[in-house]
């Protein structure tokens, strides 16, 4: 283990108590209720419909997560850090509590053993179908995953769009652009660009609102489809965000040749991953590693190098021309860039 790592083994082997706390806590959206101001027990319990004294154990366990904290008269108060349990605010981790403490999430967790064992995906023995052909099939469980995603990148996009010139484009694809969280943005921010969104049926199906709530509707096409049968074609720019991680070598070359046919011999691959040092040599690569971890247990992707990297983009007719961090955090996206080879 690397030293300094884990402190106290003794809080992991606990860590998913709090970790479901949180997790009832998002689901009966104790924020939201909480977010007018502070509410008494008795409030709480009929406008979440939960049994009164058995809440007041859950609210201690959040009080004692800081997310609320009780006042002088015993009512429940949100504090600032429980401010991002809201659904609606803009640093929300609602949906990736949701996604990530779910059921289903957990029981993939659960045969982690069973991914190391024998090589294969824990999500697809589990649930008996892919990570995200499942997502296609349970509408509710998408909508949850795509908003996780949305929130974190949108948090991730004024670091990707402040670090690089998107005005050299024409035409950018966004293949695995979910609900069009980033794309929405870039072509807010670049007034000549035109836009096309790509993703599977229930990655685009909040995308239109997206396009009309930020006013860049005329200039964005939406297109559903599988990027392993082909991505749009005419694109000078085509970006992948947290997409090519999902994927081990072989699937990952084939989204990447699809996106060297669709751009012809001209054309820019914008990759923004986080990438995995050469060694892990510090604890701070943690949230790195348990990513890679979280691959290898639901769709068998994995965090990669640079080198690794460099090696995908030539297996797909690429050459690595460039890598951008986004901010000074090692861990942070680092953007990618390549050309036709
Ligand atoms: N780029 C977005 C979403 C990343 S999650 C962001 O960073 O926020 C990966 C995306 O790949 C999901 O939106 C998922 O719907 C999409 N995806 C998975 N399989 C796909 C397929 N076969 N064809 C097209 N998109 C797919």
């Amino acid at each position: 283990m690397v030293d300094g790592q884990v402190n106290t083994l003794q809080d992991v082997v606990y860590g998913f108590m709090p970790a479901q706390i949180l997790h009832v806590g998002a689901r009966l959206n104790i924020a939201d209720e909480l977010a007018g101001g502070p509410r008494t027990l008795g409030e709480l319990a009929a406008a979440t419909g939960t049994h009164g004294p058995s809440l007041r154990r859950l609210l201690q366990g959040l009080a004692c997560l800081n997310v609320l904290g009780e006042t002088a008269d015993g009512r429940y108060e949100l504090t600032a850090a429980g401010q991002q349990l809201r659904a609606d605010v803009p640093n929300s981790i609602r949906a990736a509590v949701l996604l990530f403490c779910s059921e289903a999430m957990w029981r993939s967790w659960s045969a982690l053993e069973y991914s190391v064992r024998t090589g294969d995906i824990a999500w697809d023995h589990v649930h008996g179908s892919s990570f995200f052909d499942y997502m296609d099939e349970h509408a509710a469980e998408s909508t949850t995953f795509n908003s996780a995603m949305a929130d974190r990148t949108r948090a991730a996009v004024p670091k990707i769009i402040g670090n690089y010139d998107f005005s050299r484009f024409t035409r950018l694809v966004d293949v695995g652009g979910g609900n069009g969280q980033l794309l929405a943005t870039i072509l807010t921010s670049t007034p000549e660009l035109r836009g096309v969104l790509f993703d599977q049926p229930a990655g685009v199906s909040d995308a239109r609102d997206m396009m009309w709530a930020t006013g860049v509707a005329d200039r964005c096409e939406i297109t559903a489809g599988d990027f392993f049968a082909g991505v749009p074609t005419g694109g000078d720019a085509y970006l992948l965000k947290s997409v090519i991680h999902n994927w081990d070598d072989d699937k990952a070359t084939a989204i990447l040749r699809n996106c060297r046919k669709a751009m012809g011999d001209k054309g820019t691959l914008l990759l923004v991953e986080r990438i995995m040092p050469p060694r892990v040599e510090s604890p701070a690569f943690g949230r790195i590693v348990w990513s890679d971890v979280n691959m290898l247990v639901n769709t068998f992707g994995r965090e990669r190098t640079e080198a690794e990297y460099g090696a995908l983009f030539a297996a797909a007719g690429f050459e690595l021309t460039g890598r951008k961090p986004t901010s000074d955090d090692p861990v942070d996206y680092q953007l990618l860039e390549g050309v036709p080879a």
